[in-house]
């Protein structure tokens, strides 16, 4: 039975509703609904003007409106007075194809058809910063090998618990919070759960982490490479498929070497064939590429991969199969759209499946230090050009993804690169000033 918003508002005392939705460039947007009002927009939805957000629509279309769905009401940890619902969108009755959650609601419809469900979970790393966003915010953190360092950590510690604390009265089973590689950055991290769950909490964590930081007078960035030569925020996936029960994880075989199951290697084969062109996905910026082509960092590592390749417990390659019965891909960063992101790694893992997809032998190099020894293995894009290109190149993946979504993300990502290259910089300045 659909969870009534109005009856949630009395028993929760929550005075407005946030009715939010995810455009393609994964900016949140949303409308401060009065509880008074909200039964009303439970059924028709809220409206807005596509043209005003990302979405590749025109002025002269009519309006959208979002829907929210119940099922994902939060009520803000922060300010009881507000809650947050997920919305999907839809325009004179019916869904609106490029949008991000319609998108992935699509995806999980597939694999449930194949009798499967995704379950994924995330690795939001994020800096804290000074208001101003110049630099890290906390001036002691500048050891060179920071990762864990207990005496940061402990420094922040009102923001990252406050935040700890949200997550568990949410009952998200977070389990560890840490200070990660970078100065400034850390790592909060909850247990996984069915991807429409997980895009959804994904969003919600980054606003909240947003909004907790602001509270203390900070600022939270997730942008992937926000200072050179410091190591930048990856946002890996661990990703398993099941039963639809959820009883039986398909990945699973301890017989099979790392423990994953023949049906997950096709699976990784699919994520494997198109790591290419979802880059254009989860490395969806211009700055994304800094992050994974990126020259050794302060620390020594840039824990960020840069050619197609696979491993067991081995943390220098794009995807690590950690423990038995799941994956690890660390190659999207913190730009990624919570839906997007779980929207193409069905995507590619259905096609590999169906397919049957072989990922190819595992690599268990140091890729750091002996990368430039691989030579059989696929690059990854060297920018975002590249990227749109070669996810322009992949039907099957334009498919999967709908071709309306498809259309409308490759234009508005092609003008992002266009207005990037239209932009002078210093460097070019420098460089060329005197040919
Ligand atoms: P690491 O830093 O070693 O990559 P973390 O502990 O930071 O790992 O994150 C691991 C993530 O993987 C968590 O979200 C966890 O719940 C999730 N996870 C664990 N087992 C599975 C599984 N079977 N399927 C999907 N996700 C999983
Ligand atoms: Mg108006
Ligand atoms: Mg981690
Ligand atoms: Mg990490
Ligand atoms: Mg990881």
């Amino acid at each position: 039975m659909t969870l009534d918003l109005e009856t949630f508002a009395r028993e929760k005392d929550v005075k407005y509703f946030m009715i939010s939705y995810t455009d393609l460039f994964g900016a949140q947007r949303a409308k401060l609904v009065p509880a008074a009002a909200i039964a009303g927009m439970q059924q028709e939805g809220a409206g807005f003007a596509g043209f005003a957000t990302w979405l590749d629509l025109t002025p002269a279309h009519p309006d959208l409106f979002a829907i929210p769905d119940a099922s994902s009401v939060i009520q803000l940890p922060w300010k009881k007075d507000v809650a947050w619902v997920a919305a999907d969108l839809f325009m004179e009755g019916e869904p609106v194809g490029q949008a991000p959650r319609v998108v992935l609601k699509k995806l999980v419809a597939e694999a449930a058809e194949a009798g499967l469900r995704v379950r994924t979970g995330v690795e939001p790393e994020f800096f804290l910063i000074s208001a101003d966003g110049a630099e890290i915010s906390d001036l002691r953190d500048v050891a060179e090998k920071p990762c864990y360092d207990q005496q940061a950590l402990m420094r922040r510690y009102d923001v990252i618990a406050e935040i700890c604390d949200a997550m568990l009265d949410l009952d998200w089973k977070p389990y560890q919070n840490d200070h990660e590689d970078a100065n400034g950055q850390f790592e909060m991290n909850w247990e996984f759960d069915d991807a429409l769950i997980t895009a959804d909490r994904h969003s919600f964590f980054k606003f909240m982490v947003k909004s907790i930081a602001e509270k203390h007078g900070l600022r939270a960035t997730f942008m992937p490479k926000p200072f050179k030569g410091l190591t930048g925020n990856g946002c890996h996936a661990h990703i398993s498929v099941w039963d639809l029960d959820g009883k039986v994880n398909a990945f699973a075989d301890d017989a099979m070497p790392f423990g994953l199951s023949a049906k997950g290697k096709t699976f990784l084969g699919g994520i494997m064939k198109h790591a290419t062109a979802l880059a254009a996905i989860t490395n969806p910026t211009v700055n994304s590429y800094k992050r994974i082509n990126a020259p050794r960092t302060l620390s020594g590592a840039t824990w960020s991969p840069n050619t197609v390749t696979w491993t067991g417990n081995n943390r220098t390659h794009m995807v690590r199969v950690p423990g038995p019965g799941r994956f690890e891909l660390r190659l999207p960063d913190g730009a990624v759209n919570p839906y997007l992101l779980q929207a193409i790694i069905i995507a590619a893992g259905l096609s590999g499946m169906k397919t049957n997809a072989d990922p190819g032998p595992h690599n268990d190099i140091d890729m750091y230090a002996q990368g430039h020894t691989v030579t059989d293995a696929p690059k990854l894009p060297l920018n975002l050009l590249d990227a749109i290109r070669a996810y322009e190149a992949d039907a099957d993946l334009r498919s999967a993804l709908g071709q309306d979504f498809s259309k409308a993300y490759i234009k508005l990502k092609h003008d992002e690169w266009n207005a990037y290259t239209a932009h002078f910089s210093t460097w070019e300045h420098k460089t060329t000033i005197d040919v």
